[in-house]
């Protein structure tokens, strides 16, 4: 009997099944939710298939899928729903008092046309704080 590939959409996954030809093309219960699922074509078709218990997709090209966002490592740790590539966002840099003072500082030797960049060009006052972020003034 040839192999057969279905996909069940309630899962998002993708099974194979040996079948006789002629049943190929009907429905076959899916091995996790046991709804019906539909057969599919591998090659036009592009479907998540379960590897390691994670959703990945046809063609496999070695990523994850974490609630329909490509990751290249399922989650292993923390809360089930969370994905270290996805929800973690950078945290925000919170600038210390001293820092701050010393953009003000240097805002005000801006204004005084008497501060100045790594290569020498005179600083405006509005771009000293993305310029002191970005390692382009000297300090
Ligand atoms: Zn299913």
């Amino acid at each position: 009997m040839p192999l057969y590939e279905y996909f069940c959409e309630p899962c998002n996954g993708v099974f194979e099944e040996l079948r006789p030809m002629r049943e190929a093309s009907e429905p076959v219960p899916c091995p996790e939710c046991y709804k019906d699922a539909k057969r599919i074509m591998p090659t036009s078709f592009a479907a998540f298939t379960f590897r390691e218990g994670y959703p990945r997709r046809i063609p496999d090209d070695g990523k994850y899928y974490h609630l329909g966002k490509k990751v290249t490592k399922p989650v292993t740790s923390g809360r089930p729903n969370e994905h270290p590539e996805i929800d973690k966002p950078e945290p925000k840099k919170r600038k210390l008092k001293g820092e701050k003072q010393e953009i003000a500082d240097m805002k005000e030797a801006a204004m005084k046309e008497a501060l100045h960049d790594s290569s020498g060009n005179l600083v405006q006052p509005k771009e000293v704080e993305s310029m002191v972020e970005q390692g382009r003034i000297l300090r």
